[in-house]
């Protein structure tokens, strides 16, 4: 039925709440995206929707590009498929990587191509074991990551996310220790900021003390959490996280999956958002704007010199790494980035995204308004002096996100969350279509539950 059509289940394993999909699946419930144009999608039955979730934080300059659609023609027409394994490359996929390396920050200057954020993850740490074997620590295997963490669906990826998210699973958990969730309005208690910042860093240090740095070989964060719930750290804390783990030589992994390429204003936020330089970047989705399935491991000189010194081969590759097509989607979407600008207008549009949701929270099913510019979440209470959450029966966020697509907006419903993470290419009027939809979306909601 078209009321039920209407939410997004095309990716089961994309919907975090169990009870979300169940209700899904009962109902029947599939939207089918058949075409798309710029900052819009178009469903089976016609209807004009806002991509308010740019497919899945990903197509940062909007769909339908034309001049995408003939670069990665063109690529094909050129040069179909050749893996870049062994000693080959390709023009395309070599001219991406020294693009990349010249935008990463500092010491980040040579890449690796996958073709998923789960493998950038997993590569990452399977190059730092490397790493540490040839440096003689073949134990320093350890991973820390974080409660509220997601870094992907490969088995080492998954057990990086946080624990619970597949549910009873907890393979490869002996490798990585979770530490706590940077939340501060849902776990920082009495503690001001600050002195949530403080106790975060004391649960780094103390872990690290506990399992022994020389086990430990690597500390993997997203910038601001994402399918988590969009969770971002107090201010300061990417950065001591960064010192404390330089100070313990334990490499800071950022999984930039989603925050590269222009999200957060910028083409990496590292450096110029949370003022550090990682040891590795990963990155995917904005990377070719959804075009094309590719990632990027970008690693420091240091790790890339040990790892491929003249001691042997380290044997890591995968068929579709570099892929020509992804390769010239991903040399193209830069092009379009940088010659419009895409990051730095969205210091302005997305900012005023940002403060014009954050305005929203004078609605009193509003308990949080969290993220930056276009990456931004709406949790919803039932009290908000309490911060209790209504059941999961009650389906908040699955009951908004149906009223916004019933108005023209497609949201992203994670139990009691709503996911915004549009297209780049947002403008002022757009950015007020989506606040009064959300406004009007959300006020329904309350009035019924
Ligand atoms: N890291 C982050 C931060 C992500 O959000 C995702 C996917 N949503 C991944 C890794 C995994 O990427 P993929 O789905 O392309 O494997």
């Amino acid at each position: 039925a078209k009321d039920t059509n209407d939410i997004l289940a095309q990716d089961a394993h994309l919907i975090q709440s169990f009870a979300d999909l169940n209700a899904l699946k009962q109902q029947g419930a599939r939207t089918v995206i058949s075409r798309a144009k710029g900052a819009y999608v178009y469903d089976s039955e016609g209807n004009e929707l806002i991509d308010g979730i740019g497919g899945l934080w990903c197509v940062n300059i909007g769909h339908g590009n034309e001049e995408m659609v003939s670069a990665i023609s063109n690529q094909l027409q050129t040069l179909d498929f050749y893996s870049t394994f062994y000693n080959f490359t390709h023009p395309a996929a070599a001219a991406l990587a020294e693009k990349i390396a010249q935008l990463a920050p500092g010491h980040l200057n040579a890449v690796y191509f996958g073709n998923s954020g789960s493998v950038a993850n997993d590569s990452a740490i399977r190059m730092l074991h490397h790493y540490n074997i040839r440096k003689g620590k073949p134990n320093k295997k350890l991973v820390l990551s974080r409660h509220g963490a997601y870094h992907g669906s490969t088995h080492l990826a998954m057990a990086m996310t946080t624990p619970g998210y597949s549910e009873g699973w907890h393979a490869a958990s002996e490798l990585v220790h979770h530490l706590r969730s940077p939340h501060h309005w849902r776990e920082g208690g009495e503690m001001t900021e600050v002195e949530f910042l403080d106790a975060l860093i004391d649960d780094l240090k103390q872990s690290i003390e506990r399992i022994g740095a020389e086990n430990i070989c690597a500390f993997i964060a997203e910038p601001i959490q994402g399918a988590g719930g969009v969770v971002t750290a107090p201010a300061g804390y990417h950065k001591r996280a960064w010192e404390i783990c330089q100070a313990n030589d334990i490499k800071y992994v950022a999984d930039e999956v989603v925050t590269a390429f222009g999200r957060l204003g910028h083409f990496f936020a590292s450096e110029d958002v949370f003022g550090m330089v990682p040891d590795i970047i990963t990155t995917a989705k904005g990377l070719t704007s959804g075009y094309q399935p590719l990632s990027a491991t970008i690693v420091s000189d240091d790790i890339h010199e040990v790892i491929s010194g003249p001691d042997g081969m380290f044997l890591h590759g995968m068929t579709y790494s570099g892929h020509p097509a992804a390769a010239a989607a991903g040399l193209t979407n830069i092009d379009i980035m940088e010659r419009e600008g895409i990051p730095e207008r969205v210091q302005t549009t997305g900012k005023q995204f940002e403060n014009n949701l954050r305005g929203l929270m004078d609605i009193e099913l509003v308990g949080e308004v969290r993220g930056s510019h276009f990456m931004m979440g709406i949790e919803f209470v039932k009290d908000r002096a309490t911060k209790a959450s209504h059941p999961a029966e009650a389906q908040v966020g699955l009951k908004v996100a149906r009223a916004c697509q019933k108005r023209g907006l497609i949201a992203r419903p994670l139990g009691n969350v709503l996911i915004l993470s549009p297209t780049l290419i947002m403008d002022a009027p757009m950015i007020d279509q989506i606040e009064s939809t959300l406004r009007d979306a959300i006020t329904e909601v309350a009035a019924g539950l």
